[in-house]
């Protein structure tokens, strides 16, 4: 059974979704006016996982992410996302490109990102630009039933017409972002954008790349509606579960809501899944802030992609973390060392095993591995299962099977990595024995665990006592 904290009711709940055993999940995908950062790598991360973890249970999952390429205003990071420029707009401008040609490039840069660290395409990524028409019907709804007004720059929600606005963050939360500089023609602070009106062109500088005709005069969509459309249209009116960064719980995700339940009067979303922040010296890592590094930097560094994954879940998603490359470092060491050991296991059975689903052998490990990532999503708990696995005195094939389903939720590629040659010539009858003597060590039985290493050397092998109980085995020859 699988529980998740519900960030709606704020409590970890069993997961039951809509339609069983199909599962509508959207996640709010990249603004692309610039490199995603790790930071925002680790809430697509948490998508990541739990796409997984529900294909783990026998879920089907139809993911779908979006691509916001325009309307998302620089007046967020202040806590107003209906004023400031236009962050495509301003990227042009000063990578002297169309905003089209930057959304494009930012895009590829995203995708090519997302599978370095070896997320899983999710099934749709629309982008908002390819939904104008969708985003002003919404709008055009919302304003029948009587939930906008108009100001001098644009259409406006109404948020004291929803009555259940502060149902997924309470009002002061909400609060929090207020204004800086005041709109006066705003009817309450927390109303939010849904159309924005083009600035008169004065010059070739105020005339906008991106702009579209309305029923309202020729503007842009406001940040919020594009999710609203995007994910009524490809999940349905009501679907099971929705995923971003703890930011957008009191910004972003409320005025979803707000939209999309005043239009169809029913429940959008059962499961709101936040995951929290990645910081540097304690502040959030963000592109306004200067802080933040690209995968690319990581790669540059000389560290495997998929160590920043392995980094990502020691720590729980709900928890906050601070990076530092001191703990990549640590987390690219772990990682290798982990298909070090990966590659001395026997593989010949594991791979053509009968089973590829978890726990369906009821072997230990494996309850132990889906109890763990089913119990909201406790992947440092999953990886502690992996240690205990491999020190365990089972057959290598054993452990192997097992392996490759860990991996399915893990996506830490342990079986792609090369094996070393000399590592992979260690015969079973001395795994056996290093096996043996892990456990003896664990026991603090040292002195039987000294005999095992001399027979060790008798067979030609040296052993060297690593990190969490494991152990190097060298040919002697
Ligand atoms: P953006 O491209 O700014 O719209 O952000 C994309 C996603 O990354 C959103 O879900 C954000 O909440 C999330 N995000 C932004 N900064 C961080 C961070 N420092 N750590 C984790 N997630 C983040
Ligand atoms: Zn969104």
């Amino acid at each position: 059974m699988l529980k998740i904290y519900n960030s709606l009711t704020r409590k970890v709940e069993e997961f039951k979704p809509m339609n069983p055993p199909n599962v509508g999940m959207y996640t709010c995908g990249p603004t692309v006016y610039d490199f995603a950062h790790i930071g925002n790598f680790r809430t697509y991360l948490l998508s990541d996982i739990l796409l997984r973890t529900l294909e783990a249970n026998k879920f089907s999952v139809k993911h779908v992410m979006n691509i916001t390429d325009v309307g998302h205003l620089t007046g967020d990071n202040a806590g107003d996302a209906d004023a400031g420029e236009d962050r495509m707009e301003k990227a042009a401008s000063k990578e002297r490109k169309s905003a089209w040609d930057v959304a494009k490039f930012y895009e590829q840069a995203f995708v090519k990102d997302f599978e370095r660290l070896n997320l899983i395409k999710p099934s749709l990524m629309p982008r908002a630009t390819d939904h104008i028409k969708e985003q002003i019907e919404l709008i055009q709804k919302l304003e029948k039933k009587g939930y906008t007004y108009q100001t001098s720059d644009g259409v406006y929600f109404n948020t004291s017409k929803f009555k259940a606005y502060g149902k997924l963050s309470n009002l002061d939360e909400i609060k929090e972002g207020a204004r800086v500089e005041v709109n006066l023609e705003k009817k309450n602070p927390r109303d939010f954008a849904l159309w924005k009106l083009s600035p008169s062109v004065t010059s070739e500088q105020t005339q906008r790349h991106m702009e579209w005709d309305s029923p309202w005069g020729k503007g842009f969509p406001g940040w919020h509606i594009e999710c609203s459309a995007m994910s009524m249209k490809y999940l349905g009116e009501s679907f099971d579960i929705h995923v971003g960064g703890m930011d957008l719980k009191s910004t972003h995700h409320p005025n979803e809501i707000a939209q999309s339940e005043a239009v169809t009067g029913k429940t959008f979303v059962n499961y709101w899944v936040h995951g929290a922040f990645v910081l540097v010296d304690n502040k959030r890592m963000s592109k306004s802030l200067g802080n933040n590094y690209k995968v690319e930097d990581i790669i540059k560094n000389g560290f495997d992609p998929l160590a920043l994954r392995y980094l990502y879940l020691q720590t729980h998603y709900r928890q906050e973390m601070n990076f530092t490359w001191e703990a990549l470092e640590a987390s690219h060491k772990a990682l290798e060392r982990l298909r070090e050991a990966v590659g001395r296991l026997d593989q010949s059975e594991a791979v053509s095993a009968p089973s590829q689903r978890l726990g369906v052998s009821g072997r230990d490990f494996e309850q132990k591995f889906l109890s763990a990532i089913n119990d909201d999503l406790n992947m440092p708990q999953a990886l502690a299962v992996i240690s205990e696995l491999l020190r365990s005195d089972n057959p290598t094939s054993f452990k192997a099977q097992s392996l490759i389903k860990f991996d399915k939720v893990l996506g830490l590629n342990l079986w792609d990595a090369p094996i070393k040659a000399e590592e992979a010539e260690i015969p079973e009858n001395v795994q056996k024995l290093v096996a043996e003597r892990e456990e003896l060590r664990k026991q603090k039985r040292f002195h039987l665990a000294d005999q095992l290493r001399n027979k060790i050397k008798k067979l030609g092998y040296e052993t060297k006592d690593i990190e969490d109980g494991e152990t190097e085995v060298k040919s002697l020859k």
